[in-house]
Formats: C-alpha cells, structure tokens, sequence
C-alpha cells in the first residue's frame, strides 16, 4: 500500500537518510524504531512532502508522492499526526476534531467521523465541551489522533504517540492503535519505546543513523538479540 523504495534525504551536509526502503500493507501495524536523530521523523515528514527527497520514490497505492505537495497527499488518504499531540489547547474537544475536518465540506461525513472517533474513545465524548489544554497526556494524544481520523485517512502514520505519557496512558495508546488497524486503517508506527511499539506490531523495522539496519516480525525482533540490548534494556 504503502512503499519507501531507497530514498536519501539530507539537510544540507547531514545525511539524514541513506537508502531507507520500507513497506506497510493493508492490516498492518508496522513500527519503525529508532535512537534519538535516527531519521524516523524524517522518514514520515518524507511521506508527507514536508521535507524534499533527494533521490528514491515513495508510492501509495501506487501512485507517486514525491513530486507532490503536502495537502494533495493529505488528499490521497495519507495522514501524519505529528509529534507533541499539537492539538489546540484553548479549543475544545469538539472544535478539535472539526479541524481535523476542514479539508471535506461533508456534514453527514462529520457527523458520522465524530460518532465513530466518540466510539472509539468514550471519554472524548464524555469531555466534548472541556477545552483540549486540560485533557490529561493520554486524553490529548486520543485527541491528536481522533483529529487525524477525521480526515478519513486511508493510511495513519504516527509519531512517537506515548511520548512523555505514564505507562498507563502509554498502554491507552498501544490498545487504540491496535483499534485505529482493527477499523481497517493501517498505521506507521514511529516509537522510541521499543517495547510498546514491538509488542502489537505485525512487523517492525530499525532505524539507526539514517539506514535499516534489521527488520522482520515483532515477534522476531523481540527476540532479536541486537534489538534487545540496544532498544529493550535486556
Ligand atoms: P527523535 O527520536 O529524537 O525525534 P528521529 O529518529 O526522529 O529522532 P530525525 O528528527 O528524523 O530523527 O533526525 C535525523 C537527523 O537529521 C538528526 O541527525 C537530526 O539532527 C537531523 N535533522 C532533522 N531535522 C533537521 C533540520 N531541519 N535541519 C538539520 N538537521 C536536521
């Protein structure tokens, strides 16, 4: 659905991509783990045309996205929620979503989007009217990612989702990817924390200074012995 076939991507003197490839397939979670300045933010801002790739090709569903500009990939189905859970902090919870909405005129399919992100998350629903700057960590990322939702996305990716959360939040966030792939999206999952992002994964890849270094099923890759000293702390 997805394919990152070999693209470099630099900041000027910095390479910070050599010849990444990867692929995410309908009904996968797919995890890209990765250090500090390992290039997994860079992959995704590659996807989304917010930074310019110098050579290689990134297709979905086999069309060509590098030569486009980021809102007609937005309108191709493919959407980044991206790190820090920026949602508006003095806007509600229901204004949030509805700014995940702008692009489609559509009421029915707002109405219907919102029904299903309320379902989704119960205690967005419960909190519509609270402004999004008081929702605790794990609510603002549930908000974050329902906002994301709203554009009908055919492909999520997302970006270090349990950053800076308690480990009970960071559990809320791995059981709603594992819902947002069960609703039939699939998501690239960008993580510094390795055992979160491994344990409901169907594949996983990993990133070091800028190129692939591993990559096979979560399973395998929590059992991959490299894997487990340099990104579990076993
Ligand atoms: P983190 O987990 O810390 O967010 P990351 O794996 O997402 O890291 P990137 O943000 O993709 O890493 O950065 C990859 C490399 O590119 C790093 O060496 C970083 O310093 C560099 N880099 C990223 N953005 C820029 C930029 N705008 N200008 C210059 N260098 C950049």
């Amino acid at each position: 659905m997805l394919k990152i076939d070999n693209i470099n991507v630099s900041y000027g003197q910095i390479r910070a991509l050599q010849n990444v490839s990867l692929e995410v397939n309908e009904n996968e979670i797919v995890a890209l783990i990765g250090n500090n300045g390992a290039g997994k933010s860079t992959t995704q801002k590659s996807i989304v045309g917010l930074v310019c790739v110098n050579s290689g090709s990134i297709t979905f569903q086999g069309k060509e996205l590098t030569q486009m500009k980021t809102n007609k990939i937005v309108k191709e189905g493919v959407c980044l929620v991206p790190e820090g859970r920026r949602i508006f902090s003095t806007m509600t919870v229901r204004e949030n979503l509805e700014m995940g909405a702008y692009l489609s005129k559509d009421k029915a399919r707002f109405a219907e989007n919102e029904a299903r992100i309320y379902d989704m998350f119960p205690i967005l629903k419960e909190r519509y009217k609270q402004q999004g700057g008081t929702l605790s960590g794990g609510q603002q990322q549930m908000l974050a990612i329902g906002r994301g939702l709203m554009s009908n996305p055919k492909i999520l990716l997302l970006d270090e989702p349990s950053l800076g959360l308690s480990p009970m939040n960071v559990e809320v966030v791995a059981k709603t990817v594992v819902k947002i792939k069960e609703e039939g999206i699939p998501v690239l999952l960008v993580e510094q924390n390795a055992m979160m992002s491994l344990g409901i994964c169907d594949r996983a890849y990993v990133l070091e200074t800028g190129s692939i270094i591993t990559q096979g099923t979560g399973k395998e890759m929590l059992e991959n012995e490299e894997v487990k000293k340099a990104y579990l702390g076993l």
